[in-house]
């Protein structure tokens, strides 16, 4: 007998353990037994070979249509060859299946007999094919004399066929025998789920989900299973996040309460504007986080604009009050001047302590970034590490090894997209022993699941509402295929400027880079573009030779010298300039308030986020915003569809939907932790938000009562194997 944690060898025996280990790895009976079918195959209907894409891995139940063996000889051997042709049907559609000198496997392929076929989809002469595909005749068909008759009686017992995720070497019928060697002799496997946790929820045993998801006596049963072993793992994974939320209440922080009548309030005063009844909130909330005795851990999200930055300097201020220092990390260099420049403005004489014009109370805001020269970076060290900036603002620059903070109590992390877990890790290592308070920022709504999932360790805090006085941006889809509405659109540019407003142009590239480093164009299997994006040099020469020949246009983008970059955003800033033509490199948080229109040029090579981030640049002050997206996407293709959507709904969590229902699984959660990826097979952050949600209360509720999981010993083994996945994906990652 066999347990989840033998060796495959002794239980399958060396060739097929040999086989699976190559083919993929696996060297358990748990690994086996952990490759879940894909799919359920019905015997009895036969796949729908027009759902096969091109260049996919595949695992065909079809009949035999034609048989055709042709002789030739082989060029300059003269040796005599076979080729056998096979068209195999689903009664609808066909493909064909070529096998070279296989005469006597492929003898078994006569007309009307049922095969699963698996190999990689390919394409012969404009017709997709299976060249040398693994097959196994399941039905001989009626009528037909057969010699493979243990195959075919086998077949028909079984109606029901798990198809597995297959590779050249291995069919998805050979894992299927090995499965099934390895559950004959497999004990009966202890369930890690605690028990009240199972009768609570109704679910199947593990042993038996197992064994059912493997043989399935039909589709109810192998879908009972799959939700079993679907909410093990929402569960297994809420209990890691639950578990280290508790531990994150046993770490000692320095609680950094707010002082009355210093700066933080002293701020508040001079605040120009009201704050928005979700900024009161979530700042009374991050202020009694912050005053606590264990590390605040909290994201805030809100739409471009919605006043994150207002908040986190509230924060940040509350710190500096209580002795500590608070470090702002941003994802880019033009983020990071910027996020310096518009603290120092707000402010204003509370940022210049030891100067004459200075408060005697205030602190100092230190920058730091890659490209500051020698002395200056010189003094911010020095700032730095001697605590009389209280405030530092900065790019990875701030994570080396040089940078000393005499007390770092605050992190701020700026759109955590960009910014990687171990780059979190590495900043609050600088607050030495005690870890620092985190709040992390971002601007792109992030859909519920997928914050319960991949930031589930954070608490979560949303600014739903703009500033008062926002005025709205309208949205418009401009065809290639209608000259004059572009035309048109280089009109309101000219007229807005004539009014004192500015523009912004994005393009996908800068231009004159090699082609692999262009932007990956958003997969559509329905159109592909045909040319390269365009570029922001083509751009702008164009649009300064034509319609926007009067204006002054200037062009923005990352390969640039941080020092003209800086001083194009300041001339965009201070009005100096009409019309910016640049890269991506203002999609987050640039803020310009005179600025009234984004043109987006092949607007279909961006995802739906950045649109609506790109988007968020305008209409930031009392001017109404206009957004241009300009896109060769034929009406009706989901790449336009998509571009309508964009243009459809300004709700950023609407869209966030949007983008995660067309993005890939494995996309939404591999950007960000592609361990996680691993250790979840079965569960979709698309489409069980409400199990994990679930999932989440009951595992709260387990580890508030037992934190360690000393009276669930099982359960604590699935929770340190999905952890040490993750760690192996981190690897892999880096
Ligand atoms: P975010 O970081 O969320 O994109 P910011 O904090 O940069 O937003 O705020 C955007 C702009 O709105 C800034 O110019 C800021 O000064 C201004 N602002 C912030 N909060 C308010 C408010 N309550 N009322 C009016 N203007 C505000
Ligand atoms: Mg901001």
């Amino acid at each position: 007998m066999a347990t989840l944690e033998d060796k495959l060898g002794p239980t399958l025996g060396k060739r097929a353990a040999n086989a699976l280990e190559k083919a993929f790895g696996f060297t358990t009976v748990r690994d086996l037994l952990t490759h879940y079918p894909r799919r359920l195959d019905d015997r009895g209907a036969l796949t729908d070979i027009s759902s096969l894409t091109l260049g996919e891995h595949a695992t065909v139940l079809a009949r035999v249509q034609t048989a055709r063996e042709a002789r030739y000889r082989v060029k300059g051997t003269g040796r005599q060859a076979t080729r056998t042709e096979v068209v195999i049907t689903d009664g609808r559609r066909d493909i064909s299946v070529t096998f070279f000198n296989q005469q006597w496997r492929a003898g078994a392929l006569r007309p009307g007999v049922v095969a699963f076929f698996s190999g990689k989809v390919g394409l012969f002469n404009g017709r997709r094919q299976l060249v040398q595909p693994l097959f196994e005749v399941l039905d001989s068909g009626r009528g037909a004399a057969d010699l493979d008759a243990v195959e075919v009686e086998a077949g028909e017992t079984k109606r029901f066929w798990p198809i597995y995720p297959a590779t050249a070497a291995m069919s998805s019928q050979q894992v299927a025998r090995c499965v099934e060697t390895a559950l004959a002799v497999l004990d009966e496997v202890p369930d890690p789920l605690p028990a009240e946790v199972r009768r609570a929820r109704d679910v199947v045993g593990y042993d038996e989900a197992l064994r059912l998801l493997h043989q399935p006596p039909g589709p109810v049963e192998f879908e009972r299973a799959r939700d079993r072993l679907r909410f093990d793992e929402a569960f297994v994974l809420q209990t890691v996040l639950a578990q280290r939320r508790s531990l994150a209440r046993t770490l000692a922080a320095v609680p950094r309460p707010r002082r009355p009548g210093a700066l933080a309030d002293r701020f508040d005063e001079r605040l120009p504007f009201e704050l928005t009844s979700g900024q009161r909130d979530i700042g009374d909330v991050v202020a009694g986080d912050l005053a606590r005795t264990y590390p605040m851990q909290r994201l805030l999200q809100g739409e471009v604009g919605s006043g994150k930055t207002v908040v986190a300097l509230r924060a940040m201020l509350q710190v500096v009050d209580a002795g500590g220092q608070a470090a702002l990390l941003a994802p880019t260099e033009v983020l990071a001047l910027q996020h310096h420049r518009a603290i120092m403005a707000m402010l204003g004489p509370l940022a210049e302590a030891g100067m004459l014009t200075g408060e005697d109370a205030g602190t100092r805001v230190a920058l730091l970034t890659g490209s500051a020269g020698a002395a200056q970076r010189r003094t911010a060290m020095l700032d730095i590490a001697s605590g009389s900036a209280g405030i530092v603002v900065g790019t990875h620059a701030l994570l080396q090894e040089k940078v000393q903070f005499a007390e770092l109590g605050l992190v701020v992390v700026d759109e955590q997209h960009r910014f990687g877990v171990e780059q979190r890790a590495a900043l609050t290592a600088k607050a030495g022993f005690t870890p620092p308070h985190v709040l992390v920022m971002t601007a792109t709504p992030i859909p519920r699941t997928v914050a319960m999932t991949v930031f589930g360790d954070l608490d979560v805090s949303t600014l739903r509402e703009l500033p008062a006085g926002r005025s709205q941006v309208q949205t418009t889809v401009v065809p290639a295929e209608q000259p004059a509405w572009l035309e048109r659109g280089w009109q309101r540019v000219r007229e807005e400027a004539a009014a004192g407003h500015q523009t912004y142009v994005v393009c996908p590239r800068i231009g004159g880079e090699p082609e692999s480093a262009m932007e990956e164009p958003v997969a559509d299997e329905s159109y592909q573009p045909r040319r390269p994006p365009v570029a922001v040099a083509d751009v702008a020469a164009d649009l300064v030779a034509g319609p926007l020949g009067d204006l002054r246009v200037y062009v923005l983008h990352g390969r640039m010298p941080a020092d003209e970059k800086d001083d194009v955003m300041r001339r965009f800033a201070a009005g100096d300039i009409d019309v910016l033509v640049s890269t991506t490199v203002i999609e987050v948080g640039v803020d310009v308030a005179n600025a009234s229109v984004m043109v987006v040029m092949d607007a279909d090579r961006f995802g739906v986020s950045s649109l609506h981030q790109l988007r968020g640049r305008v209409g930031r002050g009392s001017v109404p915003g206009l957004c241009l997206l300009v896109t060769e996407a034929p009406t009706g293709s989901p790449s336009r569809e998509r571009l309508d959507a964009v243009a459809s709904t300004s709700d950023g969590f609407e869209l966030s939907q949007l983008d995660l229902e067309t993005r890939r699984e494995g996309d939404v959660l591999g950007a960000l932790q592609s361990g996680r990826r691993s250790s979840l097979k079965l569960l979709s952050v698309v489409r069980d938000g409400d199990l994990i949600a679930r999932a989440r209360e009951v595992a709260e509720q387990l580890v508030s009562v037992d934190p360690l999981l000393d009276r669930h010993p099982l359960l604590a083994a699935e929770v340190a194997r999905m952890l040490s996945e993750e760690q192996a994906g981190y690897l892999e990652m880096s």
